[in-house]
């Protein structure tokens, strides 16, 4: 099956008679009648649950159709994106070691990195991921390279191909946050990352209505992974579960049509009243173009970012006069949404790192959403017009 065909099987084994949309397990604990089938449960010896803190079907469902579309032997699902971005860094570095990575990755990601993984001993080593051999240079003596396939918030790609290769020569493992560009779009492990990570809370889902997170890659990484998240209690329920999976079967559609719009919309902006700069992955002249189509042959998503001229001021008269758009510290739900790096997601950031990234007060965040294209260049327009 191809990536779209996939999307809507995956992870559902349908047997005769069973209800063709799954049921929703909304169960904390399983009832067994002999204490040595708990043990073997328990053991893992034979497959089953018996504590939702520890495993259950929807959350399996979802960590399995995940796994699926991105080619992983196994997957963990947990409460949030940061907990599946969290065991998966400790599956594959439990120690503290020199973690590699780009300065452009989620704000949160930092705040982790800062304030819990960098008290426990951990470093970073803060690298140009387009500078290969920088990045040659920074793996000795590494324990782990994090990155996204398309960073968050200025939607820029490196080649990823290139540092799997480079880790692996050097023996170091890489985590790749897949978030915005989904596994419709790019399944990183084929390029040769050792986990993917998504936040489900965002395409996956789709439907700005659920928190979660899904880790993929091989069985033994996703084991560790696993017994992680549940020593920590970074479950997922059944419904956010059940609502993921749900979200998931349509995913395929919505990517191509907010990839489309969203390229439509970075078009129409490059010639727009205050827009001093547009950053789309494929933006046609763009210095990423090339690479960004080799990466994501499929389409590059629905996030694009603009710089505003007037900083603070443009971007509030932006949100005051919006008449369909909104303004939300999230993404990737099917209406289009802004939001405002600097006062959101990368606020934990110094105002010397956040230039440095390329963030300032006027660089909004755009998620383009499922509505007609024509609709959404019109609202920003005319918010933008005089
Ligand atoms: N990774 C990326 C790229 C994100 O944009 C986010 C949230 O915005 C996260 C991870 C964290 O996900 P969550 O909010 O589900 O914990």
């Amino acid at each position: 099956m191809q990536p779209g065909s996939r999307a809507v099987h995956a992870g559902h084994r349908k047997t005769a008679r069973a209800p063709l949309s799954p049921p929703i397990v909304q169960t904390a604990v399983y009832v067994y009648d002999n204490l040595e089938d708990y043990d073997a449960v328990a053991r893992g010896d034979v497959a089953g649950h018996y504590y939702s803190r520890i495993s259950n079907e929807n959350v399996a469902m979802l960590a399995e159709a995940v796994a699926e579309l991105e080619g992983a032997e196994a997957g963990v699902a947990t409460s949030s994106g940061m907990a599946a971005i969290l065991v998966g860094i400790s599956a594959l570095a439990p120690r503290p070691c020199p973690i590699v990575a780009p300065l452009d990755l989620y704000g949160g990601t930092w705040v982790l990195f800062r304030q819990e993984l960098e008290p426990a001993g951990y470093t970073t080593r803060i690298v140009d991921f387009t500078d290969l051999e920088a990045v040659r240079g920074a793996l000795v003596g590494a324990g782990l390279v994090v990155c996204e396939t398309i960073t968050n918030p200025l939607v820029r790609v490196a080649d990823l191909e290139a540092i799997c290769r480079l880790a692996a020569e050097s023996g170091v493992p890489v985590l790749v946050d897949n978030t915005f560009a989904t596994p419709i779009l790019c399944r990183p492990l084929e390029l040769g990352a050792t986990l993917s990570v998504h936040s489900a809370t965002k395409y996956i889902g789709g439907h700005s209505d659920l928190t979660a997170g899904v880790t993929v890659g091989p069985r033994d990484a996703i084991r560790a992974a696993a017994a992680r998240a549940s020593r920590l209690g970074t479950t997922l329920g059944p419904f956010e579960a059940w609502l993921a999976v749900r979200g998931l079967r349509t995913l395929p559609l919505r990517i191509a049509r907010m990839s489309a719009n969203a390229l439509a919309l970075a078009e129409a902006l490059q010639e727009a009243p205050t827009v001093s700069g547009v950053h789309y992955p494929t933006l046609p002249g763009s210095a990423q173009e090339e690479l960004a189509r080799r990466l994501l042959p499929d389409g590059a998503g629905g996030m694009l970012a603009v710089q505003l001229e007037g900083g603070l001021p443009t971007v509030q008269r932006l949100l005051d006069r919006f008449r369909m758009v909104s303004f939300a510290a999230s993404l990737a739900g099917v209406e289009t949404t802004v939001s405002h790096p600097e006062v959101t997601s990368h606020r934990n950031l110094t105002p010397e790192e956040r230039a440095a990234l390329g963030i300032h007060p006027g660089t909004v965040r755009i998620s383009a959403g499922i509505e007609e294209a024509s609709d959404i260049i019109e609202d920003f327009l005319q918010a933008l017009g005089t």
